[in-house]
């Protein structure tokens, strides 16, 4: 069946498009964050203070908020260490001989952080810590339209490395600081967000943060925000060809980072530091240990950084702020504002994937932001689409179908019977394998068989819309469905159900191939639950090809032939309800060489071998 495979698969990058209305009207809170810490790198416990400056743009008066503190979790008992001990098939980072690695954290290695203080504009309030949450009863409700201000003063130890943040990592990077102030939760149209900290994931408010580290002054620190101080720090943020002189044995490091719903930072006293200028784009910074087995690596990827950036802000949108960071750190790879943590251990082309990957959330998981927690293949799915785009150019592979791996993940995991539906809350997946395919190859092949129900140029309008009508306002599943039928024109309510509220599966065949005089009469049948309209490839025995379109009633529209260069015939409608479905070909069956339904592959029809008819050989 060589001679079929998907041989028609179409480019994805369609043109560029200009969008300017705003079709939304979510509201936002937005909190300023201004902080003041001291980390003691022997110790690895910290003390800061943190004046938040809070409005409340909801229509809802507020009598209490929550916090985030995330390192409570990182004590034996926490729900994610319960979590952990209870999971089938759990995360192996965290694990050691079968066992959490958690569990066995002693006082001095475990992660805490702590409220001491905490008053609204000056009077102090009542506050409760649960677990990783801090529950605070307001001492006078914010009014909708109000501004408050929470001062905090908070104590925390950083936990030795057990997932994303900590310190020590394996590859020897001192700290990994993400999730690591207390966060103010985020309160939406949808309520607020106060998600345990049990395994994943994020969601935040945005606002400004000025942000004062100090530490030893030997440990470069890289994350997000813009240094303020560079000629007060050197460490390879001075300006070029200038000489810094530091006096005493640490450094206050002064960050601002405007509009970011989260802060990272990452130090480490043996960090190689280099800024690579992009012509026309932002600042690139690199962070990465001196070893000399990647040393190559990292100086490679920083030309394929800057060619991912360029990508992703000519198919997506443009990338809003002037700086990224890739740092070497963390236990995989894992996404922040304006900055990655990655682990930098790697080949060139793992090292380049991993980069692509999490510079891709900045789009989806930052300026964007679905809650991570309930769209989690918003995320997660979103990114790893156009990340696949972008490593199949920028790596010049030029794979026909660069998705073939969500595809083959989401087929095993129909396979397993352990799926579930993509609504379930990102921490309340029996398996972590149902999770993670269902967030990344289930998530993926939204957008890629999307292209194949409303044509590749339309859904890459679709992507660049959805990407400028809700930058800033954390889309929900609705936004991204809405867009795409305003691009296309079509009703697809039944894709955004069927695909992300069931595990209703795809599954059409081809039944029968008849004579019928001198044409070809076809049968063909729907055998899952889940709707699709066809693209049917016909080959004959002298080598011609054409195409035939068989729309799906409920669609209401008909996307543009995918194959332009064939000669393409619409059929009438398949109404869903019925069984089966026949048209005629205008060739007798001793002309037909094959039928094939889909040969792009784009749908994920869960049982491939009854899309494809072959004529006996003679
Ligand atoms: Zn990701």
């Amino acid at each position: 069946m060589k001679h079929l495979k998907s041989i028609f698969f179409s480019a994805f990058l369609g043109g560029s498009f200009f969008l300017t209305a705003q079709n939304n009207t979510y509201w936002q809170q937005h909190v300023d964050y201004t902080m003041d810490v001291e980390m003691d790198v022997k110790t690895f416990q910290y003390s800061g203070t943190q004046k938040l400056v809070y409005t409340n743009n909801s229509p809802d008066e507020l009598s209490r908020v929550f916090y985030h503190l995330y390192y409570n979790a990182f004590q034996p008992g926490s729900e994610m260490d319960i979590r952990l001990q209870n999971i089938k098939d759990p995360d192996k980072r965290m694990m050691e001989d079968d066992k959490s690695r958690i569990a066995s954290l002693s006082e001095t290695e475990i992660g805490y952080l702590h409220a001491k203080s905490l008053t609204q504009d000056g009077q102090p309030v009542t506050f409760t810590e649960e677990g990783t949450i801090l529950v605070v009863d307001l001492a006078k409700p914010i009014p909708s339209g109000g501004k408050t201000t929470l001062e905090m003063t908070f104590e925390g130890q950083v936990p030795e490395q057990i997932r994303r943040a900590g310190r020590n990592s394996k590859e020897g990077v001192a700290l990994s600081m993400s999730q690591w102030y207390p966060k103010l939760s985020e309160y939406d149209f949808e309520g607020w967000h106060p998600n345990p900290y049990i395994a994943r994931e994020f969601h935040g408010v945005w606002g400004d943060f000025d942000v004062k580290l100090t530490l030893d002054k030997d440990y470069t620190v890289g994350g997000t925000g813009y240094l303020r101080n560079p000629q007060e720090i050197g460490h390879g943020y001075e300006a070029p060809d200038t000489k810094v002189k530091t006096k005493g044995k640490t450094l206050t490091w002064h960050f601002k980072a405007p509009n970011v719903h989260d802060f990272m930072w990452a130090a480490d006293p043996e960090y190689i530091h280099d800024v690579y200028e992009m012509e026309d784009g932002p600042t690139l910074h690199f962070l990465y240990k001196d070893n000399p087995d990647f040393i190559e690596n990292w100086k490679k990827l920083q030309p394929k950084t800057a060619e991912a950036m360029a990508f992703f802000s000519k198919n997506v949108g443009k990338y809003p702020y002037d700086q990224y960071s890739v740092i070497q750190g963390g236990d995989g790879g894992m996404e922040y504002a304006m900055s990655t943590l990655i682990t930098g251990g790697r080949e060139l082309g793992s090292l380049v994937g991993v980069m692509a990957h999490e510079m891709a959330h900045s789009w989806f998981q930052h300026v964007l932001a679905t809650n991570e927690s309930e769209h989690e293949w918003m995320d997660e799915g979103f990114t790893s689409f156009i990340s696949s785009l972008c490593m199949n150019e920028i790596m010049d592979r030029n794979k026909e179908n660069p998705f073939q791996g969500s595809y083959r993940g989401y087929f095993a995991l129909v396979n397993s019977g352990l799926e579930m539906p993509q609504s379930t809350h990102a921490d309340r997946y029996t398996t972590n394998f149902a999770y993670g395919v269902a967030a990344y190859s289930k998530g993926s092949i939204f957008l890629s068989q999307l292209g194949y129900i409303i044509g590749q140029d339309k859904l890459m309008e679709t992507i660049h819309k959805y990407f400028e009508d809700f930058k800033f306002k954390h889309p929900v599943p609705n936004d991204i469905k809405r867009t795409a039928e305003k691009v296309s024109g079509m009703e697809l309510n039944w894709y955004l159900t069927d695909w992300t509220q069931t595990t209703n599966t795809i599954d059409y065949g081809i039944k029968s191939v008849e004579t019928d005089g001198e044409n070809t009469k076809v049968t063909m049948e729907r055998i899952g639950e889940m709707p699709m309209p066809l693209d049917i490839l016909v080959v004959g025995k002298d080598g011609t090809q054409e195409t035939y379109y068989v729309p799906l009633r409920m669609m209401y529209g008909e996307k543009d032939n995918p194959y332009p260069n064939l000669k393409r015939t619409v059929l009438e409608d398949w109404p869903w309800a019925y069984p089966t479905y026949e048209f005629t070909l205008d060739m007798p069956l001793e002309n037909v060489e094959a039928i094939m339904i889909d040969p792009s592959q784009l749908m994920a029809d869960v049982d491939g071998e009854n899309n494809v008819y072959q004529a006996e050989e003679e």
